[in-house]
């Protein structure tokens, strides 16, 4: 059997030709990268959870009419995906103060925001990943003023759903990015949600503790960054609990 195509390998996932035009497989490694790849490790069983924790986040999104790029789960690390042609932009909506915000404006990590703020950051490793303003995006032609109000609105939803999801499950999401990419049908393109949300894409507190659920576990070494993510899937029903737990059969007297 020929071996199937490779598209393009990124830090995280790797993009194979999919079976039929217009489609990729999106295949999820356990590879960890932060601070621009400086930090690299490799955590066995990420990929996998970051696969049906999108898939799940996803298929939720898909449910409440925000169209996403994925069609179906394939196997424990990968997902059959529509091509799109992504939008060099990085979408960050933020609910809480941290990360490179609390930084930039001296802000202390945990301040509630009194409305979500979203930010674009134009995506070149080289350049790191710069912060740009809605006017920089429109003359350098990276998406159109119409692009830009879908995006914000995309963005927001995501935000909302998301939020209340885990809110549900005891964790507050702090912030997230999302990346956004073209579908051309004909002479029209649709904007729609690619690439993956998971938990090295989010900041996620336990609302009691505030203990950290997120990549930041790896950015500083934290802990271990598997259990979280394990738990985080383990709240939202993603993954059955850990055998030896109150959920398995139990004793009939
Ligand atoms: N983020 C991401 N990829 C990036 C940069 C940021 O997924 O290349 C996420 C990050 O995990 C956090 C949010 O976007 O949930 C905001 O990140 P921030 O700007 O605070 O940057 P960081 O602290 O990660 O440098």
């Amino acid at each position: 059997m020929a071996r199937r195509r490779m598209i393009y390998e990124g830090k995280a996932k790797i993009l194979y030709e999919g079976p039929e035009a217009g489609t990729i497989v999106q295949y999820f490694k356990d590879d960890a990268t932060a601070f621009n790849a400086e930090k690299k490790a490799v955590i066995e069983g990420k990929g996998v959870l970051n696969n049906m924790l999108s898939e799940h986040f996803m298929i939720g999104l898909g449910g409440i009419g925000i169209p996403t790029h994925f069609i179906k789960r394939l196997n424990m690390r990968e997902q059959l995906i529509k091509a799109v042609e992504v939008i060099p932009l990085e979408v960050v909506v933020r609910n809480v103060a941290a990360g490179s915000m609390s930084k930039r404006l001296g802000i202390e990590e945990g301040t509630p925001l009194s409305r979500p703020i979203v930010e674009f950051y134009y995506k070149d490793d080289s350049l790191n990943d710069p912060l740009v303003t809605e006017d920089q995006i429109v003359a350098f032609q990276w998406a159109s003023p119409q692009d830009l109000d879908e995006m914000v609105t995309m963005a927001l939803r995501v935000n909302d759903f998301m939020s209340g999801l885990m809110f549900g499950v005891g964790i507050k999401l702090v912030d997230f990015k999302i990346e956004i990419g073209r579908l051309f049908d004909g002479d029209y393109q649709r904007l729609i949600l690619a690439d993956e949300i998971s938990p090295d894409s989010c900041r996620l507190w336990d609302i009691e503790t505030g203990r950290k659920l997120d990549k930041d576990i790896f950015r500083h070494d934290l802990g271990d960054l598997a259990d979280a993510y394990t738990e985080v899937a383990t709240r939202l029903g993603v993954m059955p609990k850990k055998s030896g737990g109150s959920t398995g059969p139990t004793l009939v007297k």
